[in-house]
């Protein structure tokens, strides 16, 4: 038995469990997850650790010996199959039971996959995990042709990585513009220009019908009959949030857990954060999972605020980052629902920005190389700030100084 069993062991995880112990929890502890790591960042498997310039001793997220000392007890490879909410018992695949007083859910998502033929040839592969990474690094024969489908961060974010280390790299989008999902044309442009800079051969429209392959994936065929050749395929379309237990147990999960701004569930007794929590967000006006480390430790304070009695809620400005080639993206705010876009500067140039207005408010920026611009931004955003558009479009005029 554990006072507070935090189900997964990742970033909100690790977050949730520190900050309850720093304020003065002083009940049992334990952080129940299914792979064989101690909380790790992920941000980097695409990135360093892909590259070979990190290695997984420094992906942890705390020394191994914090655990020990703020008595958290880990269950590393472990994994949660069943939630019994009445009798408030877990019981884990490997047959082992165990009793909560209050349950965190904080178990992310997983890849999703492809549907069509052949999505489970050798030599196909998802990103998410270090296990993952070490499967694709080792599969990854010198000079291997990549095909990466799909045209999101971590998708673009391998592809770098890749033409980094010598790989023939191919891009496969089925919208008809990159990271259609997260933001505007000027930006998606920004980067489909910049990968092909660095010689990825980037496909818009680009539906994917098949692979083929005999011992291992060797095409992909696409919806017009087109084949690209692969030796690797690399699959980055989205995640599923791993709920099934919660849902089984009668929680409402339609597309992730449905949470409060306490992080709470309908149950008293469970409590969900980070990807896999479907929470009322300020910024979007609505119910959203939001998947970034960002969300994940904010989400993870508030969760022990709320188990600890001091509620506040949860109100962060979201922002997230990601890093191509010499290119530090980050963005703050959500850019939807947006009936006005200002390109700041010239996306040629060395930095480059685009904001986002709803009736003449700033609701969110993207910032490529261009850090000072986020840091202001952030404050205007989080203020809901009437800005100057006009002044806004000219870099030299610094965005602190355009509440209008
Ligand atoms: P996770 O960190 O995924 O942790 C959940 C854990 O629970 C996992 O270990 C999972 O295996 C485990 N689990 C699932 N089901 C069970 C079960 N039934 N029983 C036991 N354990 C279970 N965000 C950024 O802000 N910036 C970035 O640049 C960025 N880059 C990224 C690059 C990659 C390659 C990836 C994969 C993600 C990236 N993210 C980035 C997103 C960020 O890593 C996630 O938003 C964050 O890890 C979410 O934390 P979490 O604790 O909710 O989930």
């Amino acid at each position: 038995h554990y006072d507070i069993v935090i189900a997964g062991a990742g970033q909100a995880a690790a977050q949730c469990a520190q900050s309850l112990r720093q304020g003065g929890f002083a009940g049992s502890l334990a952080l129940i997850g299914d792979e064989n790591h101690a909380p790790y960042e992920r941000p980097p498997l695409s990135k360093d650790y892909l590259s070979g310039k990190r290695d997984a001793a420094k992906l942890l997220l705390r020394k191994p010996d914090y655990w020990l000392e703020k008595q958290v007890t880990l269950l590393t490879g472990q994994r949660i199959g069943a939630v019994d909410r009445g009798a408030r018992v877990l019981t884990l695949t490997q047959g082992r039971r165990v009793t909560y007083g209050k349950l965190v859910w904080a178990t992310g998502g997983r890849p999703r996959r492809l549907s069509c033929p052949g999505a489970d040839l050798a030599g196909v592969h998802a990103i998410r995990s270090i296990a993952d990474i070490d499967g694709l690094k080792a599969d990854l024969a010198p000079a291997a042709r990549v095909v990466i489908i799909g045209g999101g961060y971590i998708g673009l974010e391998t592809a770098a990585v890749l033409r980094g280390l010598g790989h023939p790299v191919t891009v496969l989008e089925a919208q008809d513009r990159l990271l259609a999902r997260v933001t505007s044309p000027p930006v998606s442009a920004y980067f489909a220009d910049l990968h092909r800079r660095h010689g990825v051969d980037v496909r818009l429209s680009a539906q994917v019908a098949a692979l083929h392959g005999g011992a291992r994936v060797e095409s992909v065929e696409l919806s017009d009959g087109v084949q690209v050749p692969a030796d690797i395929v690399v699959v980055g379309i989205g995640i599923i949030p791993n709920v099934e237990p919660l849902a089984a147990a009668g929680l409402p999960c339609p597309n992730g857990v449905v949470v409060d701004a306490h992080c709470r569930t309908e149950d008293p007794d469970i409590l969900a954060i980070g990807d896999c929590a479907l929470h009322p967000n300020l910024f979007a006006g609505r119910a959203i999972r939001l998947e970034s480390v960002p969300n994940a430790v904010d989400q993870g304070k508030v969760a022990a605020d709320t188990l600890l009695g001091q509620g506040k809620p949860y109100s962060a400005l979201p922002w997230f980052w990601s890093d191509q080639y010499d290119v530090k993206m980050q963005a703050a705010g959500l850019a939807m629902d947006y009936d006005r876009i200002v390109p700041r500067g010239d996306p040629s140039g060395p930095g480059f920005a685009v904001l986002y207005l709803r009736a003449g408010r700033i609701i969110a920026i993207d910032c490529l190389n261009a850090p000072r611009d986020f840091i202001q931004a952030k404050a205007l955003i989080t203020g809901g700030t009437a800005i100057d558009a006009d002044r806004a479009a000219d870099p030299g005029v610094e965005l602190k100084t355009l509440a209008a």
